[in-house]
């Protein structure tokens, strides 16, 4: 390499770390955009663009009870099989009633579902189950302090989640 070339290779290097430099230092002055959690948490109003895990939403004239139909479509929708949803299975002729039987969503005769559990811990966040939902009884959720120990933590009961959410109201 000659001694032209190395001067040229010297004024480049100084030259992007003048540059970056500056970048540094402007980003300095600026007002902070991230919070001393656990000390402090981010304001309501900035977590619009937020996704949590999904969540069921409720009737407006009972809240503590999903829109959801159990149709099932949301977990034919999730490409990462996140949702499983249970319904009471009609009962076939002759058979005695007892015991309650519950099987996936959609069943016969069942608008409600009887279990409606996310897996957490394997939502991409994708958002295809809140999309394909012909009820808007789907959305994300904005609690961004969710941690825990154990991976079966982040299967989370969305009907007794909305019930709490409602007697909270
Ligand atoms: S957001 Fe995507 S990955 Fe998560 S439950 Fe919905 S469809 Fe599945
Ligand atoms: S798509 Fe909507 S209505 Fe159908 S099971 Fe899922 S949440 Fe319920």
């Amino acid at each position: 390499m000659s001694v032209t070339e190395l001067f040229q290779e010297a004024y480049t290097g100084l030259k992007s770390l003048v540059i970056g430099l500056g970048v540094t230092g402007k980003a300095l002055t600026q007002p902070g955009i991230t919070v001393l959690y656990p000390m402090q948490e981010v304001e309501p109003e900035n977590m619009g663009s937020f996704r949590g895990h999904v969540e069921l939403i409720g009737k407006d004239e009972d809240p503590a009870v999903p829109k959801c139909v159990a149709c099932g479509a949301c977990v034919k929708a999730c490409p990462s099989n996140c949702l499983t949803i249970l319904c009471p299975v009609a009962a076939k002729e002759g058979e005695a009633a007892g015991e309650v039987k519950m099987g996936p969503a959609p069943q016969k005769g069942s608008k409600t579902p009887g279990v409606f559990i996310v897996d957490f811990s394997l939502c991409s966040l994708c958002g295809q189950c809140a999309k394909t939902c012909p009820v808007d009884s789907l959305q994300f959720s904005d609690n961004p302090y969710m941690v825990r120990f154990d991976r079966q933590e982040f299967k989370i009961d969305l009907l007794a989640r909305l019930q709490r959410l409602a007697a909270e109201e």
